[in-house]
């Protein structure tokens, strides 16, 4: 208790400093494009304020000591410090001190620094530490932060083996892209798309090929193939992702929720999974928001058509791996409803690298697909450059703004702005352009909060060899919206889902090639919301109805690897023993409280809905902004609710009825 309060107190003051910043423009750190800077290599940023690195590597040493599944500390350390540099100043601060603050109470505790200190009394600082729900989450925050630097670090060799081994399936496509640095202010178009993701891509290319004068707007970088096969995995990572992939949503529990940053935006990163947007959702939608785009006989159509333009498949049984079909033969025996997932991904390897960029560029992410025939219609693609504001006059969109990765700022005009820069930034994007007055912008946020399960097999699985999210179990979907699918993640960074601290983690590292994992997400009600102008700050606090339902997919999960022939259970939930049985899960699940399970999401939606009634919906049910003439909004922000499935084809569908509506307009 004596180290919490002032822990966590410094941490808010560093987030209420990082918060007032968002009151002011501040210049994006910019990803680090220089092909040199490949395997090994490591950036600092000058301006942070640089505590000493001893702590760190104390930290290091306490939480992952050595072991033979373990490697060097202080490469492990290095490994740290080069994924703060990508990091937001507010965790980049917030882990050194917690590193300075554990070595404090290792002091108080021990009389020792946590440096100096025996193993067995590191472990005892920690056991005092994770004491508390506060402590503890903050313990395992460190933890998740260590173990996927230096899961990565330690793996990379196999990592860099594997991509070299892939055949490239298809070569980069021929894009348009010119980064912003060289593109010149005041250029005119017929209308600007603000992103290149999920929904900007598909949307551009349903305008450039109706034949409007497209620009799209992308704050990312472009990425190539053979960066995939030669980038550390941990620069890919944080290189990819928004604030290095660190996006957190505050609540209780905090849920990891990271966002994609990229020509093609999250779709480079996702796992290629594919559903159709279910007919009673559409329904929903239609009959209960108004939203009149998502009637089912016309929403079919698209839905079928993006099917086909991303080249959706089930995944073959001989690319799947052990995981997938370890979880398959679990659920049959059950005689629950399971298969091999639809996805994107034709000629997929089995590399499990889809959440680092694919070494074959066998994910058919819409940078491979909708921005190619964009660009072969027309459309130019500016990177790495954030849109600030849209230009208005009187009440007419005529333009954006957006600064270069040097902190300089170009305009490009056009009558028609169509923004889908994701559902946690296009509220922050509305609000810089003074369109923040809609009491719902920002609210509404669905997450579709996810758990992992894993269990423990006598034969070995090695989880990460084949395709990275492969099967599914849709036993307890209709009835209680839970979806489980059979998810791994890249070689070395996926430890997090392992229990414990010290000796007793590295331990369980070193028989992680016997787990099979299963990952179970929620159709959750809307309750989260994104604020702030210039860095989202995401809250979600999870409702009574969606932890029970949590739990019920922790059950499942479970039950699921047990009927497999798992020998022992790693539930997850913080603090609880491993189960082995029906009545040791229902023990555990019976006396744990759903607000301290770890949940990670991938799937926010709803921040900017679109739906007939004007004081519930920011966006008219045609996708138009409502209260100016030539804002339209086109990513997974418009729907009004949880999908209950995988989100990208949905929002491919929505922005093409969106751009369908735009073109008629004329
Ligand atoms: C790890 C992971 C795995 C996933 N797996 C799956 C899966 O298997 N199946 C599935 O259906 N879904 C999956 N998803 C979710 C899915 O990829 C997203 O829901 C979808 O891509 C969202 O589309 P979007 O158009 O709303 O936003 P995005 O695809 O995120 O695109 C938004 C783009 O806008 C850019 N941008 C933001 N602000 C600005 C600005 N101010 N100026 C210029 N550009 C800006 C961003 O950089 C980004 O590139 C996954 C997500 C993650 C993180």
């Amino acid at each position: 208790m004596l180290y919490h309060p002032l822990h966590i107190r410094v941490i808010i003051a560093v987030i209420c400093i990082d918060m007032k910043s968002n009151k002011s423009p501040r210049r994006q750190k910019s990803t680090p494009t220089n092909p040199s800077l490949r395997v090994g290599s490591s950036y600092s940023n000058s301006t942070r304020l640089r505590l000493s690195d001893r702590p760190l590597e104390a930290v290091c040493r306490a939480i992952l000591p050595i072991g033979s599944a373990v490697g060097d500390v202080r490469a492990n350390t290095e490994a740290l410090k080069r994924y703060l540099t990508y990091q937001p100043s507010y965790i980049d601060m917030a882990v050194r001190f917690g590193a300075v603050t554990m070595n404090l109470s290792s002091r108080i505790l021990t009389g020792r620094s946590l440096y100096d200190a025996t193993p067995e009394e590191r472990e005892r600082v920690i056991a005092s530490l994770t004491r508390t729900t506060l402590g503890s989450n903050a313990m395992e925050g460190l933890k998740a932060l260590i173990l996927l630097a230096a899961g990565a670090e330690m793996a990379t060799s196999e990592i860099m083996e594997i991509s070299r081994k892939a055949s490239i399936e298809r070569p980069d496509a021929t894009l348009d892209v010119t980064p912003s640095i060289a593109w010149s202010n005041g250029r005119r178009f017929d209308v600007i798309v603000v992103g290149s993701g999920a929904g900007g891509a598909m949307a551009a290319m349903e305008m450039a090929e109706a034949g409007m004068n497209v620009a799209v707007i992308e704050e990312g970088r472009r990425w190539t193939v053979e960066e995939f096969r030669t980038i550390h995995p941990l620069d890919r990572f944080a290189g990819l992702y928004r604030d290095g992939g660190s996006t957190t949503a505050l609540g209780q529990p905090p849920v990891v929720l990271p966002i994609g940053r990229a020509v093609g935006g999250t779709t480079v990163v996702n796992s290629g999974t594919c559903y159709k947007t279910p007919k009673d959702v559409l329904l929903h939608w239609r009959d209960d928001a108004g939203l009149t785009l998502a009637d089912p006989d016309d929403f079919m159509s698209l839905l079928d058509r993006v099917w086909e333009i991303v080249k959706v498949g089930p995944v073959p049984l001989d690319v799947m791996g052990t995981n997938g079909r370890t979880i398959m033969k679990g659920a049959e025996k059950l005689n629950w409803s399971t298969g091999p997932l639809d996805r994107n991904a034709p000629g997929c390897g089995g590399t499990c690298q889809c959440a680092i960029g694919c070494p074959k560029n066998a994910k058919y992410g819409v940078h491979l697909n909708a921005l190619p025939a964009a660009c072969a219609a027309g459309a130019r693609i500016i990177s790495e450059a954030r849109v600030s504001r849209l230009l208005i006059e009187g009440e007419q969109v005529v333009g954006v703004e957006a600064t270069r990765t040097d902190g300089s700022v170009f305009r490009v005009f056009a009558p028609k702005v169509v923004i889908a820069a994701g559902t946690t930034e296009t509220p922050l994007l509305l609000r810089r352009s003074g369109l923040g007055g809609h009491p719902m912008i920002g609210k509404n946020m669905a997450i579709h909060p996810a758990i992992g399960v894993a269990g423990r097999f006598e034969e070995n699985i090695t989880a990460w060899h084949g395709v990275l999210q492969s099967a599914y179990v849709d036993q307890l979907h209709e009835e209680h919206g839970i979806l489980m699918e059979a998810t791994s993640t890249p070689p070395g960074m996926g430890s997090m889902i392992l229990p414990g601290f010290g000796h007793r983690l590295v331990a369980e590292m070193e028989r992680a090639d016997h787990l099979a994992t299963l990952g179970g997400m929620v159709a959750d009600l809307s309750v989260g919301r994104v604020i702030g102008r210039n860095r989202a700050t995401l809250i979600y606090n999870l409702s009574r109805r969606d932890g029970k339902r949590l739990m019920e997919a922790v059950r499942g999960s479970a039950k699921v690897l047990l009927s497999a022939g798992a020998t022992e259970i790693l539930t997850g939930i913080p603090g609880q023993p491993p189960v082995h049985n029906d009545q040791e899960l229902d023990d555990v699940i019976s006396r744990s409280d759903p607000r301290t399970l770890h949940i990670a999401a991938f799937h926010p939606v709803g921040t900017v809905a679109a739906g007939s009634d004007p004081e519930r919906f920011p966006v008219d049910p045609s996708g138009a902004l409502r209260g100016l003439q030539g804002a339209w909004v086109a990513d997974g922000s418009l729907m009004p609710t949880c999908p209950g499935v995988n989100p990208q084809i949905t929002i491919m569908a929505m922005a093409l009825a969106v751009a369908g509506n735009i073109i008629e307009q004329g």
